[in-house]
């Protein structure tokens, strides 16, 4: 068992704590205000190569892996939950592709990921089908004038990215829509400029302000047999599998981001002829939260070794599952403490916490809620999948 993270990665941790000091860290409240989608910030990454860390070499990314790209993850949500969520659409819709993808589609479509010539989103949830992924109704039928294409209809929402995407990964019934047999699901691309594809609404968000979630609407777009993944039900669930940790670090980083700035405050102001970081009773508030932070770090980096181990099978799920949970109510957590740190201070829009803590409440939903991941967690004890015997 080693700890410690090795060279590479940890000259990659330091690269991106820099960028997100000097360049993240000042504009993070505008972005909020503004709504914009930080292009420049967007440039940055590029510039860094930091937008194919997980994507393999030879797709043109850097082969950091799962691990790589936490560890940037947490670093830049450190300052912003935003940035985190761009660095993270590099995994979430290409993952399909690198998991079950042909040859020709990862040499299609992973590069421009990586080189940044190119935005990707993954559409999965809908109106009526968030957590119940079988639920959905959007489906593909056999396109008449092309043999092995398809003709996708339906609507998708809350896709992140959605807006800047030139090409999405849509999963889809293959049968009928109200089947919930898990082989009857299918992963398929979609090029933003296909016809038939609109994007009529963007989301007005409490939080993560700057990247758009927007609703995807699909009327007979045609899909190319080139174009269609496949996957089931299970490419669902591997694809979100593989990102937990992924996820798991924006909580991770956001958490450590709220407890730094509170930390720092509670030394400078003073009450009752003392600073209030001298009282016990903020202290041990601080050690708890350092703690969990901890624990979340160990989870998320486990989690992270094991999806680049490519471990995806039921006796690990609940591990998986476990870092993403904890680490995104460690997030609400100590931001929630950071804001109550800060007294009022910390509820007015001069300090960043108030920030910090709408953000956070996103993660406890996004990629499977915590109840979802309590639940993949108590099949796992339940069925003995985890640590019996
Ligand atoms: C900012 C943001 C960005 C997003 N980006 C994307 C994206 O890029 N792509 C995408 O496909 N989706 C995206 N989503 C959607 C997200 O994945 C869904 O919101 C999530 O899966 C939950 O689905 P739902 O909102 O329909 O909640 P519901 O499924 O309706 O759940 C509502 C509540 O009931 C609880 N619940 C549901 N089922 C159970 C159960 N069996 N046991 C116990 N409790 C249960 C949930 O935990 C939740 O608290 C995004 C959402 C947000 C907020």
């Amino acid at each position: 068992m080693d700890f410690e993270l090795s060279d590479e990665l940890s000259s990659l941790r330091q690269t991106v704590r820099r960028l997100a000091q000097e360049k993240i860290k000042p504009r993070a409240r505008e972005i909020d205000m503004t709504g914009a989608y930080p292009q420049d910030l967007f440039d940055e990454f590029k510039k860094a190569d930091l937008l194919g860390l997980c994507i393999p070499e030879e797709y043109g990314g850097s082969s950091a892996g799962i691990m790589g790209l936490t560890l940037a993850i947490e670093e830049v949500t450190k300052y912003s939950n935003v940035l985190g969520l761009m660095l993270l659409l590099t995994r979430l819709p290409t993952g399909p592709i690198m998991i079950a993808g042909t040859e020709e589609q990862k040499l299609r479509y992973l590069p421009g990921i990586a080189n940044g010539t190119q935005r990707a989103a993954f559409c999965l949830s809908e109106p009526g089908a968030g957590s119940d992924v079988a639920g959905m109704q959007t489906r593909v039928v056999e396109d008449p004038d092309v043999t092995g294409g398809f003709l996708l209809s339906g609507t998708k929402c809350w896709i992140s990215g959605g807006m800047q995407a030139d090409w999405f990964v849509v999963f889809a019934k293959t049968g009928d829509p109200a089947s919930r047999l898990h082989t009857g699901i299918g992963a398929f691309i979609v090029h933003a400029d296909a016809a038939g594809l609109t994007r009529p609404r963007v989301d007005k968000k409490m939080g993560v302000r700057g990247i758009d979630t927007a609703e995807i609407v699909f009327a007979d777009v045609k899909v190319a047999p080139n174009q269609v993944i496949g996957g089931g039900f299970a490419l669902v669930m591997q694809s979100l599998n593989a990102m937990r940790p992924i996820v798991a670090a924006r909580g991770l980083g956001l958490a450590e981001g709220a407890l730094m700035y509170a930390v720092d405050y509670v030394k400078s102001r003073a009450a009752f002829g003392k600073t209030i970081a001298e009282f016990q009773g903020i202290q041990w508030e601080i050690a708890k939260c350092a703690t969990e932070i901890e624990a979340a770090r160990l989870l998320t980096y486990r989690a992270a070794a094991l999806a680049d181990e490519g471990k995806f099978t039921k006796e690990y799920v609940p591990m998986l599952s476990m870092c993403k949970y904890y680490a995104s109510e460690v997030a609400v957590k100590a931001s929630g403490l950071a804001v109550q740190l800060l007294g009022a201070a910390g509820y007015m829009e001069e300090h960043p916490v108030e920030l910090y803590y709408r953000d956070a409440a996103q993660l406890r939903i996004v990629e499977g809620t915590s109840q979802i991941q309590l639940s993949l967690i108590a099949k796992g004890v339940l069925g003995h999948d985890l640590w019996w015997d």
